[in-house]
């Protein structure tokens, strides 16, 4: 190519994309990153989490072998070997993004980058900078951290964050869970799965608290069922470490004693020691940097991608904005460029049920005023999830009356994350509910609920 040099300081899923897109249109690209190539995603978020699910849902499925007409299965974790199963999914990851991102002839630099004007990186191993890098355009996408409250403190033993717990050298007597966002319900769902006792601290008056309602009510049900502990409308303000114990005070006078505790508050963004200053990057008061939609921060050539970026927190998204960015950084977005539309993010909690969206909910439409129809089917009237034993859930479209065409919905159920992809393409490609409901779906399959659905 013409000579662009795109540098990308974080090797996640923003920073991965942007650099394959960018180096099969032609440019000369880095990739600077301190850490495992597939980024905090691939390390500790996403694919360790989903890895864990995994098992606890194989375990959960085998506790009810009877439906199935099996005699009961009383499956036994091997914390081991579960170790290096979560292990291995990541090492493999790795090894594909960077075998694959060399074979496009992307120089990948191990170190940390920090900018030192606004055209030069720097890069350095243990603190002793070790080379510096030209750049005609540079992405910023160094992703987040878990957030840990003043009130405190983590020792990865009894007190830990989501990054010590794949898995915890023994699997929690009773765990509890303080926040109960996707990432608190899903590691309540997993550890209960492993055979945890858990707690639940939901500071709001229900789990999932930007989620329907109706979503929340389903997910409740089911930790209520498995014995889980919900500890609602109670604020975290303190948790005391005993010699084999855990004590969580709340803001309401309850006192929650455990085995472990997990802080599950959200997160902040990796912005510190990036040398944003030498390079003239407007920072925000909470540590993100804001983008336009070209992800361009406020000096044009700079861009910001994935969670550093301060929208939506996702894998998905990050990897979408890379996209955006390498087409940006090349000139393409003159040609054809469809603005990245956050309001049509597909996304899904790995739970049980799993719960999965996509579009304008039906909440949301009510609270614009917005007339919609709202067809549902429960997948009890579904022959595969009732050849599959779990005829739980439930599939929503979200259409407008007057056009047909699919504007959102939401699937409560077993392989809610995948089935959403069906409304996903249809939000995104404008399809109206007739293209579904003709549609000529396998059967049996669950994706039949969504065709009727559509009808
Ligand atoms: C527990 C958990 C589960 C999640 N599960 C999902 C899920 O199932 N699906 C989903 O879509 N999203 C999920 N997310 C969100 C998702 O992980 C993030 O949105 C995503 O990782 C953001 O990607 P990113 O490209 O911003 O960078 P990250 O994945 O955060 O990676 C950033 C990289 O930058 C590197 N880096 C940082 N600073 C520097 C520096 N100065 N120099 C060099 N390298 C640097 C880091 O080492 C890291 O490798 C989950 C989050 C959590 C916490």
């Amino acid at each position: 190519m013409g000579g662009m040099r795109f540098v990308v300081i974080g090797g996640g899923p923003a920073g991965l994309r942007a650099a394959s897109t960018a180096a099969r249109l032609g440019a000369d690209v880095v990739v600077v990153e301190r850490d495992v190539v597939g980024g905090a995603a691939n390390l500790w978020d996403c694919v360790p989490s989903k890895a864990m699910i995994a098992t606890g849902a194989l375990v959960s499925r085998a506790r009810r072998a009877e439906l199935l007409g099996l005699s009961p299965l009383t499956p036994e974790v091997d914390l081991k070997a579960l170790a290096v199963r979560v292990r291995d999914v990541e090492d493999r990851l790795a090894a594909s993004g960077t075998s694959q991102l060399e074979s496009q002839g992307v120089r990948i630099v191990r170190g940390a980058g920090c900018m030192t004007g606004p055209h030069t990186v720097e890069v350095a191993v243990a603190g002793e900078a070790v080379e510096t890098l030209d750049a005609d355009a540079v992405l910023l996408s160094t992703g987040s951290s878990p957030r840990v409250p003043a009130w405190a403190t983590v020792d990865g033993a009894r007190v830990l964050t989501t990054r010590q717990a794949y898995p915890p050298p023994v699997i929690p007597e009773h765990l509890v869970v303080i926040g109960s966002g996707v990432t608190g319900v899903e590691f309540v769902h997993m550890f209960s799965s492993l055979g945890s006792d858990v707690t639940l601290i939901v500071s709001r008056q229900q789990v999932l608290p930007s989620k329907d309602p109706e979503v929340a009510a389903v997910l409740e049900a089911n930790f209520l069922a498995r014995g889980v502990r919900l500890c609602i409308g109670a604020r975290a303000v303190a948790i005391e470490r005993g010699d084999a114990s855990v004590t969580v005070r709340c803001d309401d006078g309850r006192v929650i004693n455990g085995s472990h505790a997990l802080i599950c508050i959200g997160s902040i963004p990796c912005s510190e020691g990036l040398g944003l200053e030498s390079a003239g990057v407007t920072v925000n008061a909470a540590g993100y940097v804001p983008v336009n939609h070209h992800c361009q921060t406020n000096v044009g050539h700079i861009y910001a991608a994935g969670d550093l970026s301060g929208r939506l927190p996702l894998a998905s998204v990050a990897a979408v904005q890379g996209h955006k960015v390498a087409e940006h950084v090349m000139g393409l977005h003159t040609r054809q460029h469809r603005h990245l539309d956050y309001d049509k993010a597909a996304s899904a909690i790995f739970t049980e049920p799993e719960i999965a969206d996509v579009g304008l909910a039906e909440a949301e439409a009510f609270a614009l005023g917005r007339k919609i129809r709202v067809t549902k089917v429960p997948y009890a009237a579904n022959s595969r999830a009732l050849i599959d034993g779990d005829s739980r859930g439930f599939v929503k479209l979200v259409s407008d009356p007057a056009t047909g065409v699919v504007l959102g919905g939401s699937i409560v159920g077993s392989h809610a994350a995948e089935l959403v992809s069906v409304i996903a393409l249809a939000v995104t490609a404008n399809l109206r509910v007739l293209d579904l409901a003709e549609s000529l779906f396998v059967h049996p399959a669950l994706a039949e609920a969504l065709a009727e659905a559509a009808e």
